[in-house]
């Protein structure tokens, strides 16, 4: 009998042994599947989070990212709303400013060539004190934007004035020594027809007449043209920088208000022509 129960218990423990194990082996199975489900969770989390970082990177197109003479400005601002000034500086770059103001565009890159070397000339050491510099702006939205963002100036503090007679150019001040500086694009850089073309867009939509959603296509395929080439250029064959003398900054109590004028197309649709097309 005790021979018998051994052999009962033997085969007993040896079917608890072998349900054991595969119960192990199922846990273990499972716990595999587990880890692979996870894996392929977190892999398709993170295929989704990079398309997702890609759509949001959308606005800065590859031509500008790769630029030949873009480069960050370093600035110094303050620590708090105390305002003692920061101990280092910290870079700002044209995509920062584009995210900032919504889009890169014509305005923004011409103005954010031509601040920068306004800025160097006036901060020699290449660190841009962003509390000691007022600006004359004339009222663009992309100017006046870069005016106030690349600079520390503001319409609120009397830094930065509007003044439509600076045309697509600034008038740059470093307030603790008084030096100041024109800076203006130089005549011809700016493609007449691509002007032509936006003013006529411009003054269309004014008088609510018809505009092409493909003439709207072609402005701004040339204006990122335009961009692209003006980036890839040294700064002093494009712009000029020229010194003012004894320059008074003006009263800032004869700021222009203007309505904003990069969104008067948008409701209109897009369209369905190729875009490097003519008007259909
Ligand atoms: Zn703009």
């Amino acid at each position: 009998m005790i021979g018998q129960a051994e052999v009962l218990n033997r085969d007993c423990r040896s079917t608890l042994n072998d349900r054991a194990i595969s119960r192990h082996g199922s846990r273990r199975f499972a716990a595999r599947l587990a880890v692979l489900f996870v894996l392929a969770s977190l892999g398709a989390t993170q295929a989704s989070l990079a398309q997702q970082r890609v759509q949001e990177e959308d606005f800065y197109p590859a031509w500008a990212a790769q630029a030949r003479y873009l480069q960050p400005l370093m600035v110094l601002d303050t620590d708090s709303a105390l305002g003692r000034r920061n101990f280092g500086p910290k870079p700002i770059t044209l995509k920062d400013m584009a995210r900032m103001h919504g889009h890169l565009c014509d305005g923004l890159v011409t103005a954010w060539v031509e601040l920068s070397a306004a800025l160097r000339e006036l901060f020699p050491d290449g660190i841009v004190d962003r509390t000691d510099v007022r600006v004359v702006s004339k009222n663009g939205p992309c100017w006046a934007d870069a005016g106030a963002w690349m600079t520390g100036a503001r319409i609120n503090q009397g830094t930065l004035i509007l003044d439509n007679l600076v045309g697509d150019g600034f008038i740059v001040q470093r307030i603790s020594t008084g030096k100041a500086m024109r800076v203006s694009l130089r005549a011809g850089v700016y493609p007449a027809q691509l002007a032509a073309l936006e003013q006529s867009i411009r003054v269309r939509c004014a008088r609510g007449e018809f505009v092409a959603p493909a003439e709207i296509d072609r402005f701004e395929l040339g204006a990122n043209e335009y961009s692209r080439k003006l980036l890839n250029t040294p700064p002093d064959r494009a712009i000029t920088l020229e010194r003012l003398a004894d320059y008074h900054f003006p009263d800032h109590s004869q700021n222009p208000l203007a309505p904003r004028s990069d969104t008067i197309n948008r409701d209109a649709p897009r369209s369905s022509a190729d875009a490097s097309g003519e008007s259909k």
